[in-house]
């Protein structure tokens, strides 16, 4: 499976099968605490990245199997980069709806909600999450590093505008790196932002995993709560989030049987492929029974040189 992963136990979300749209790092964006590595193809262009009826395709193979489909909560739609620069991301949206009857769920980063026909597309998911990461350009430009083609005042337009039209749950997320986009200025400026749209929730996160460029750094726990305590303050009757602490994942773990441990394997790689990943969480995700077991499957992929591992702060991630 070229384009589906999990599915895995999200915080947000529940237990979610991910499709990822984008052969590569596809974005618009370079955002120095980027999981994924350095974006390959920096562009604005919407294309058919990867052939259509080849996602269609896999997503129905997947779903042959209706133990698959009555094993998840919620699908999400996700890229290794921005899943609307596909150009079939409609298409691929409807499909899921149709052919799962699940809740969709779409990660995006935000700057492409000007165009119409891509906040049409959206309108189609149950739960999207956009981020604005910075309302101020210096900021923004430091910390998410962006096409010159993207206009920072464009895109807090066709948030507000998505966020007026959309009917259904919207999470803005925004993360913040110590010294970039965490001083009171920039605050004040995202508030403004934030007071002229419709929100469901604020999902405030932090560089919790080994970032693109090692200067970005997270922001102070303490820091983290005094912002979110604004935040809520200011935004009386929207959640906020601190997705940074790790709130409790939704409980439907299950032991994993012997024969299903190769699949795992197989599955903990897809998921290095796309985000480092700590010992605890890949237990977390994939319900292995513990930090012991955990490391019987990853101690092997270490030693062939399959995966490797790097630490983050106090922190040891498994990465490809
Ligand atoms: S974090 Fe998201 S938006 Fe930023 S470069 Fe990576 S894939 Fe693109």
């Amino acid at each position: 499976m070229d384009h589906i992963f999990g599915p895995v136990n999200s915080r947000r979300l529940g237990r979610s099968l991910g499709i990822d749209l984008l052969p590569k790092k596809i974005c618009n964006l370079n955002c120095i605490y980027c999981e994924v590595g350095a974006t390959t193809t920096l562009t604005c262009e919407r294309g058919e990245y990867v052939a259509t009826e080849e996602i269609l395709a896999e997503i129905d193979a997947y779903f042959a199997d209706a133990d698959r489909l009555a094993a998840i909560d919620i699908v999400t739609v996700t890229a290794s980069g921005e899943p609307t620069l596909h150009s079939g991301f409609g298409t691929i949206l409807a499909h899921l709806k149709e052919t799962t009857g699940k809740p969709i769920a779409v990660l995006t980063n935000g700057t492409t909600l000007m165009n119409a026909q891509v906040r049409k597309e959206l309108a189609l998911a149950d739960v999207v999450i956009p981020s604005l990461d910075s309302a101020r350009i210096e900021s923004f430009r430091k910390l998410d590093r962006p096409a010159t083609c993207l206009d920072l005042g464009e895109i807090i337009q066709g948030l507000i505008l998505f966020s007026h039209e959309y009917q259904g749950k919207l999470w803005l997320e925004i993360l913040l790196a110590r010294g970039i986009n965490d001083s009171d200025e920039d605050l004040e400026a995202l508030q403004a932002v934030l007071g002229k749209m419709r929100v469901d929730r604020i999902q405030l996160n932090t560089v919790a995993r080994p970032p693109l460029e090692s200067f970005a750094l997270p922001v102070s726990e303490q820091r983290l709560q005094e912002i979110s305590a604004l935040l809520q303050e200011q935004n009386p009757g929207v959640q906020v989030d601190l997705l940074a602490q790790g709130a409790p994942t939704k409980d439907t773990a299950s032991a994993v049987s012997a024969d299903e441990q190769v699949d795992i394997v197989d599955e903990i790689i897809q998921m290095l492929k796309r985000r480092p990943c700590t010992a605890a969480d890949i237990n977390k995700i994939f319900h292995c029974g513990g930090l012991e077991k955990v490391e019987q499957y990853l101690a092997p992929l270490v030693r062939s040189g399959k995966i490797h591992t790097r630490r983050h702060g106090d922190r040891l991630y498994y990465l490809l």
